[in-house]
């Protein structure tokens, strides 16, 4: 199953363009939010499972938003892959690697104009995230991916000023510029996949291959990563994972290299689909 948020309402996905409006359909039960469907996901799926379904709404990639736009809580992970972890020139993380936010009001949707802050320097991060469709606290790992309600692509935008100036990291601050954490093009439940824990993800500006890895090679896997973020914190429905993004970011290239005005980067992961943002210049004030 695909659940898309069109323009605020939740909508099944029919085909890439097509969907079926989830509060139209359910008569009111679920939706018409995104939200609805997210914090009472047993009984959603059940729903869905058997629902009569007409297609009644066209899915432009415009107006097409995060799939959980309102989690209250959002986990990005640092140095999930070697490669990355290398490049970096930092050690590959022997226990849980480094968590932080992005704040939920980074989020967008999957095709998005992004601005560029004036005086920073803009990195691209492509990412595996996880929508997490019951709440986990404790979970073990072989139980971790039954907490999972689906997966999307996403982009870790990041400027890298900010992320690394000052006495200690600002990860968080750094990474949540407005439209710095677009999220889509929806949500794809595991069972879609053919493969779950290994799925070929990648991004180019341009047109030009730039990151390409496979979520096989994550360090801590998402059913790993689930069981331990909840041996510490909660999870609630509708909450993202930012799982981490493998080798290939223009920080650490020689020279290094940023987003510009007018380039347009498309990130993709198979089976799931992928994201657009075009960059603009911050207005001069
Ligand atoms: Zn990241």
């Amino acid at each position: 199953m695909r659940l898309a948020n069109a323009d605020g309402r939740a909508v099944l996905v029919l085909d890439d363009t097509t969907g079926a409006d989830v509060a139209t359909a359910s008569e009111g039960k679920f939706g018409p939010e995104p939200d609805s469907a997210l914090r009472d996901w047993d009984a959603f799926l059940a729903w869905a499972s058997t629902a009569d379904l007409t297609p009644d709404t066209t899915l432009d990639p415009e107006t097409l938003g995060c799939p959980s736009p309102c989690p209250r809580q959002i986990f990005a992970i640092g140095l999930n892959y070697r490669d990355h972890a290398e490049e970096a020139g930092l050690a590959v993380p022997e226990r849980l690697p480094p968590v932080f936010t992005k704040f939920v009001t980074s989020l967008a949707g999957p095709r998005t104009t992004v601005v560029l802050p004036s005086g920073g320097n803009t990195d691209w991060e492509v990412e595996l995230v996880v929508v997490i469709g019951r709440e986990a606290s404790h979970v073990p790992e072989h139980r971790a991916w039954e907490h999972v309600a689906g997966l999307a692509v996403g982009q870790d935008l990041s400027e890298r000023v900010a992320q690394l100036s000052g006495p200690a990291p600002q990860f968080s601050f750094g990474k949540s510029h407005a439209g710095f954490a677009p999220v889509g093009p929806w949500l794809v439940t595991p069972d879609e996949l053919t493969d779950r824990d290994d799925l070929a993800l990648s991004c180019s500006i341009d047109g030009h291959v730039v990151q390409s890895a496979r979520t096989s090679d994550l360090l801590y896997p998402v059913g790993r990563l689930v069981s331990e973020l909840s041996g510490t914190v909660r999870l609630l429905p509708g909450d993202l994972i930012f799982t981490g993004t493998p080798a290939g970011v223009g920080l650490t290239r020689t020279p290094p290299r940023f987003l510009q005005p007018g380039e347009r980067l498309t990130s993709r992961i198979d089976g799931i689909g992928e994201l657009t943002q075009v960059f603009v210049a911050a207005p001069r004030e």
